[in-house]
This record gives C-alpha cells, sequence and structure tokens, in this order.
C-alpha cells in the first residue's frame, strides 16, 4: 500500500512537470499568488481585456476587488486537486474556473480558490464568499431555489465504486446489508436513500474520506459520479474499480449568485463558443482516466 502510494505521488508530480512545462513562456504562465499556484493553462486561452458585463453585480465585486474569488475543490483527481506538496491546483473543473476568469479579465495571479465541500456550497455563493463555484456540482431545481447555475458544461452519471475483487457488488441492488459511503449534501447519497435499499450509508465531507474507509474494509462500496470515481481509480487501478453501469444523469453546471443572469449569459456563451477549449480540457483532464463524453449544449 505504501509502495503504490509514492508511486502515485511520482506519477502526479511528473504530470504537474508535464503541465508546467508546457506552459512555459505563455503570457502569465507562471505566476504565482496567496496559495502557491503555478499557471493554469493559458496556451489555451488569453486574459480578456476591457471586459463590461453590464448588470452583474458579481462582476462588479470582483472589479472592485481586483480578483476572482472561486469555489473549488481539492481531493478529486482529474477533476478538482490540490497538491498537498505543492499548493499546485488541477483538473478539468479548475481549468474551467481558471478559463471563466480569463474570459472576464482575470490572471491566475488575480484568482483566490477557496477548498469547499459539496454540503457548503449553496451557502457560500449566498453569502458572497465566493463568486461562482466549479467543482462536479450538479444542475438541481432545489438547488435552484438558492443559487443559479450556467451550464451545463459536463455530464456524467452515478456510480459505485468498490474493492478491486469484490464480485457481490454489480449495481445499486446489490447493496442489500452493505454499507456505502459518500457525501454530506451531495446528489448520489440522496438518490442512493430515496431509491435503493442499501444495508446502511455513512457520510463524510469529502469522497476522499470515503476512499480511505473503502481501503481500510470498514465500508464495502462509494457512491457518488463516475467522472469523479473513474479519478482515483486512476491512482489505485490494484486497489478499487468502478461495478456496474452509471444509474443518474448528473449535469455539471458552474454555480453562480442567484440572479445574475449576465454572469450566467457570459459564461454560457464561452462555452458555445469554445468548444476547441473544453475538447482540449477533456483531453487532457479526464480522457486518461478512461471517462468517455461529449460537450453538452448549455440550457
Ligand atoms: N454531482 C453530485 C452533486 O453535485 C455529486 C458530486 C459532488 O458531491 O460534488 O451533488
Amino acid at each position: 500500500m505504501r509502495k503504490s502510494r509514492i508511486f502515485v505521488g511520482a506519477a502526479l508530480a511528473i504530470a504537474a512537470l508535464t503541465l508546467t512545462a508546457c506552459n512555459t513562456g505563455t503570457p502569465g504562465g507562471t505566476s504565482t499568488d496567496a496559495g502557491g499556484d503555478t499557471g493554469g493553462d493559458e496556451a489555451l486561452w488569453e486574459v480578456a481585456t476591457d471586459v463590461s458585463l453590464e448588470g452583474s453585480p458579481t462582476f462588479d465585486a470582483m472589479t472592485e476587488r481586483g480578483g476572482v474569488v472561486v469555489g473549488v475543490k481539492n481531493d478529486q483527481p482529474g477533476l478538482g486537486y490540490e497538491d498537498a506538496t505543492t499548493g499546485e491546483r488541477t483538473g478539468f473543473d479548475v481549468d474551467i474556473a481558471r478559463w471563466i476568469a480569463a474570459s472576464l479579465g482575470f490572471s491566475e495571479d488575480q484568482i483566490e480558490y477557496q477548498t469547499i465541500p459539496s454540503a457548503n456550497r449553496e451557502q457560500a455563493l449566498v453569502n458572497g464568499d465566493i463568486d461562482y463555484y466549479v467543482g462536479t456540482y450538479s444542475i438541481t431545481d432545489k438547488r435552484k431555489e438558492q443559487i443559479d447555475f450556467a451550464g451545463p458544461y459536463f455530464i456524467t452519471g452515478q456510480g459505485l465504486l468498490v474493492a478491486a475483487d469484490n464480485e457481490d457488488i454489480n449495481g445499486p441492488d446489490d447493496l442489500e446489508g452493505k454499507i456505502v459511503c459518500s457525501v454530506t449534501g451531495s446528489t448520489p447519497l440522496q438518490r442512493i436513500r430515496d431509491e435503493f435499499n442499501p444495508g446502511d450509508t455513512v457520510e463524510y465531507d469529502t469522497y476522499s474520506q470515503c476512499v480511505e474507509q473503502l481501503l481500510a474494509g470498514s465500508v464495502d462500496a462509494i457512491t457518488t459520479d463516475e467522472a469523479i470515481l473513474a479519478g482515483y481509480v486512476a491512482q489505485r487501478p490494484d486497489e478499487i474499480k468502478i461495478a456496474g453501469e452509471p444509474f443518474s444523469e448528473e449535469r455539471y453546471g458552474v454555480g453562480i449568485p442567484k440572479g445574475d443572469t449576465a454572469l450566467q449569459d457570459h459564461i454560457n456563451q464561452l462555452f458555445t463558443d469554445g468548444g476547441d477549449v473544453w475538447q482540449a480540457l477533456f483531453d487532457q483532464h479526464l480522457a486518461p482516466a478512461g471517462i468517455a463524453g461529449e460537450q453538452p449544449d448549455v440550457d
């Protein structure tokens, strides 16, 4: 176990070095901020200049502040990940967040990242703690009572993660008598309780805590979106696997403050016009973990 951890660490370090190397020489590609972050993927886009977003209170706040505050995840490899040693943030969602910031005129050194778990996302937006949130955030009517979404920018589905040698669990109907781990405030936890009949459910703030429980043998399965699960499998292919087929549709949106239609329209237009950028980010971050998908139309 220890050996494979070291190996994974080395692989991630190499991946991080490659990413940094790609950005060398591009404008703004090697910046640092309070979080110690190094540049994103600026080669794919330029930081916009002379941006105006009439009627967007969120953009007005960013402009006044001279920077963007983005909510993200930090423990989801391929999507929203923070290297504990270097502080570097990587992943599809993180780069989507950077791309949006650049389209609004903000460079990497003007982005502050806040790691916010699933259960606290709506409140962070309602409180104005963050300007927008990009982190495996499914668009739901319930959430739309408090916030709005731009997108969707990705579609995945709820799945199950089990130990590599587990032959009993091949779908959500096999969970009777089993202990299933998921995250507080997430749609998969709600669905597994409402629509299926697991022996028991346990909940944590993050999916990486569930992975620790699965590796320790204290839960039988983890349930969340396959795109998230595939990132964990890519780190430990000998120890864990995805079981069965996806059994929901999770449409990922960018969480924004309620009523900011100017910001919503701006982000949707960016996605609509930016198919090449989307594809490059998908190929870089998600395809290597075996995730399939194409860019969805925005709502
Ligand atoms: N996409 C699901 C949700 O928004 C699960 C992933 C997550 O917790 O971020 O609840």
